[in-house]
């Protein structure tokens, strides 16, 4: 009779907010992270394969305000990409993000906060 090895596949994941030292790219907006502006950095472990996930402030500022998984835990370009923004401010993220969150003058957008109501 053969053994049964039970395999427990413990998914580790941590992450932090360095300051960009070289170019890096945002998964979710596929634009460039520029030296000097703060990213989020994820590292993981998917079974017995490590990976790393970066995203920029303002893509990561979207997925807080407007929550475009409805909870799910995983997403990637494609989330943001088939995202139905809520409002006319939701509306206004997705543009920009359509755009790398680049203005025509080459700098960015202002991360987006929610607004403050007057
Ligand atoms: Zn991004």
């Amino acid at each position: 009779m053969q053994a049964l090895v039970r395999v427990c596949v413990v998914t580790f994941w941590m992450d932090n907010w360095p300051v960009a030292r070289k170019e890096h790219r945002c998964e979710l907006c596929r634009r460039t992270i520029r030296p000097g502006e703060k990213y989020r950095r994820g590292v993981g472990l998917d079974g017995s394969t490590a990976f790393t996930f970066k995203e920029c402030r303002h893509c990561r500022a979207v997925m807080d305000l407007a929550d475009p998984t409805a909870g799910d835990s995983e997403y990637d370009f494609d989330v943001l990409g088939e995202w139905d923004p809520y409002g006319v401010t939701e509306t206004r993220w997705k543009v920009q993000w359509a755009r790398g969150w680049e203005r025509r003058d080459g700098d960015l957008y202002p991360v987006p906060a929610k607004a403050v109501a007057s």
